[in-house]
């Protein structure tokens, strides 16, 4: 066990970000922590490296932070779902709605083999929009989603009803 301080004393809350009334969950005062960005890194390596993973996909951007050092201790191959036009070959796409307009998500549809078992993460689960369109693509690129992961999930919006496919982790909730 490492000595670490209690990772939520670590998520910032920012007011009225990006917009009034939001309180933004920043994640930037945990990861500058180098004992507790490694503790959530070995935290999650720990709960999939039993799983026979073969490979990890990271949600743009904040999911890359996590999904990188995960792949590395897994010894697997990262997948990155980025938003539309910034992978270069060919893609599969989803567009899903927010509160205000859509956003489109896209994945390469050559980004892994057939029935490949990944897992997909991002750092925060909100509605549960953008993690429901990831997991749509690794399902159109042909990959089988073994679990979400999260490090926080906001309860209150009740994202996990939008992923009863799947099961779903979270290291933090509020
Ligand atoms: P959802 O699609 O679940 O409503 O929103 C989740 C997405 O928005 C995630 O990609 C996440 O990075 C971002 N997001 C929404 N609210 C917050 C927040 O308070 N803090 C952080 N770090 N990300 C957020």
């Amino acid at each position: 066990e490492r000595a670490v301080a209690n990772l939520n004393d670590l998520i910032r809350n920012i007011p009225d970000f990006p917009i009034p009334g939001i309180q933004f969950k920043d994640i930037t005062t945990l990861i500058s922590n180098g004992p507790a960005f490694a503790q959530v890194v070995d935290t999650l390596a720990e709960r999939y490296a039993p799983l026979n993973i073969d490979a990890v996909v990271g949600i743009e951007s904040r999911g890359f932070i996590f999904s990188a050092p995960l792949a590395y201790r897994l010894g697997v191959g990262l997948v990155p779902v980025r938003k539309h036009g910034k992978l270069p070959a060919a893609t599969h796409r989803v567009e899903y709605e927010l509160e205000y307009g859509s956003n489109k998500l896209e994945i390469h549809r050559d980004a892994f083999p057939t029935g490949a078992r990944v897992v997909v993460i991002d750092d925060l689960l909100a509605t549960g929009g953008t993690v429901a369109a990831a997991c749509e693509l690794v399902q159109m690129a042909g990959g089988r989603v073994e679990e979400v992961a999260f490090i926080i999930e906001l309860e209150f919006l009740k994202g996990r009803d939008k992923l009863t496919r799947y099961p779903v982790y979270s290291m933090l909730q509020y």
